[in-house]
């Protein structure tokens, strides 16, 4: 397994890392591919096919703001928030695109973005195909893309690839499911955080990867207080109401401490990350954005409620943390289209889960468990957000997420780190589960709470 833990974790934008932050990438790559070819220049249009899932809940999901942003050439993780409302406003009120920001170009949004949401492309059901034409329309290139989770993105001939280091990169310890990973650390003397940190030197040196690992912590953190800073509505027709500033003001200005307070703030912490990301804000995917607030709750209550946090304890955390997602990325999938919302808020709860057991200094075998009993109690779990919005049920799932986290490291932790299932077993049976669920629970709207609840 040649992941790293920073394709686990990614600063991007809300409000989806398969919709949103995948598309993006996509279109921009496509740009980046057509100045490599010397085809950027004489590119006079280009029109974006979008399919399946994609063109399901992309409204929703903000795919079509994602593909014009991509194309001008913004990327997710540099992407300047006060300059997308401008820019969109641009280019559809002068019906024309300023490609990779080097030259106008045609784009009539009703003719060039099409969604075609009775079509599915073969290799995912998050399939987008983006054409170039020079003049007089003449195609000139075209690629498909595959959005598959958590903001990666593929071309149909990657297909199948987990590895996104390049073929050079030879990492010391390398494991590909759970039990060679423990296998490994045993043979080594290693904890997991350690085999993972030791992995990360084959990608660059350690300082850089620490660095880069409490930066993700401080995107989470910021996330969390402008989420507590902010008011009103979340965009969209829903008119959700943000809960987090409200929650984060009554606990603050409580002068009486009760038993289930730590609860209400675990809680507060992933509303207001997930909030932030319903609404366009700064997020890190964790694995993913729908399911980005858990990994911050959790490790937000680390820091605030457990005596001997420490920044090495947070370090812990997030190598532990990577490691369980780069098993379930490699083993099944952390796309919701794929696999339901268990592929989102349930790997991001046993990532959390086992996470949560290593910064508290948790051996191995109770890392693995926690992760397992954080996966097992969300297996079956669907994708069905209304209207296509990442609000409801993906917000208040994210508290219930973290809660449940917390439990299954408490739980582990309280026993001996043996156990029945083990961590690959459950990964197997998500996979499994997943590919038995009805199309109509993964990510497309077209099921559950999506179709039985009324809009407004
Ligand atoms: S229901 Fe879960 S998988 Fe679906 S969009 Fe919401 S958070 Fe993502």
């Amino acid at each position: 397994m040649k992941l790293s833990v920073l394709d686990i974790f990614k600063i991007g934008v809300g409000p989806s890392s398969s919709h949103t932050m995948g598309p993006m990438n996509a279109t921009r790559q496509f740009g980046l591919d057509l100045l490599e070819r010397g085809l950027l220049d004489v590119t006079r249009q280009v029109s974006v096919q979008l399919y399946g899932s994609l063109a399901l809940t992309g409204r929703g999901h903000c795919t079509d703001r994602a593909v014009l942003l991509g194309l001008e050439g913004f990327a997710p993780d540099t992407l300047d928030p006060d300059l997308v409302e401008p820019t969109l406003d641009r280019i559809r009120t002068t019906q024309k695109l300023n490609l990779m920001g080097t030259h106008e170009i045609e784009f009539d949004e009703v003719l060039d973005l099409l969604w075609l949401r009775d079509q599915v492309l073969p290799g995912h059901p998050n399939g987008m195909r983006v054409t170039a034409f020079g003049v007089g329309r003449e195609p000139i290139y075209s690629e498909e893309f595959y959005s598959i989770g958590g903001g990666f993105v593929l071309r149909a001939s990657e297909l199948g690839q987990t590895d996104t280091q390049g073929p050079d990169v030879v990492i010391p310890y390398p494991f590909h499911s759970g039990d060679s990973l423990l296998a490994q650390c045993r043979e080594h003397g290693l904890e997991i955080h350690e085999l993972i940190a030791a992995n990360e030197r084959a990608f660059r040196p350690a300082a850089e990867t620490e660095a880069s690992l409490l930066k993700i912590w401080s995107v989470m953190q910021a996330c969390v207080q402008r989420g507590f800073n902010a008011s009103g509505l979340l965009p969209g027709s829903l008119k959700v109401r943000r809960r987090a500033p409200k929650l984060y003001r009554t606990l603050s200005e409580s002068l009486e401490v009760r038993p289930l307070d730590v609860m209400d703030w675990v809680d507060a912490f992933a509303l207001a990350v997930n909030e932030e990301n319903a609404a366009g804000g700064k997020v890190v995917t964790a694995p993913t954005n729908g399911a980005a607030g858990i990994v911050p709750a959790v490790l937000m209550f680390y820091k605030r409620f457990e005596p001997g946090a420490c920044e090495a304890g947070v370090l812990r955390f997030l190598y532990t943390a990577g490691a369980i997602g780069m098993l379930y990325k490699t083993n099944a999938s952390i796309s919701g289209a794929e696999m339901g919302c268990q592929g989102e808020v349930g790997v991001a709860c046993s990532m959390a889960a086992g996470a949560l057991v290593a910064a508290l200094n948790g051996s191995n075998a109770h890392v693995t468990n926690a992760a397992e009993i954080g996966m097992e109690h969300n297996l079956g779990l669907t994708c069905d957000p209304i209207a296509g919005l990442v609000q409801i049920p993906c917000i208040e799932r994210n508290a219930m997420g973290a809660i449940k986290a917390i439990n299954a490291a408490r739980l582990a932790m309280r026993g001996d780190g043996t156990h029945k299932v083990s961590l690959d077993h459950v990964i197997a049976t998500m996979r499994q589960t997943g590919l038995d669920m009805s199309v109509i629970y993964k990510e497309t709207s077209e099921g559950g709470l999506a179709v039985n609840v009324p809009e407004c």
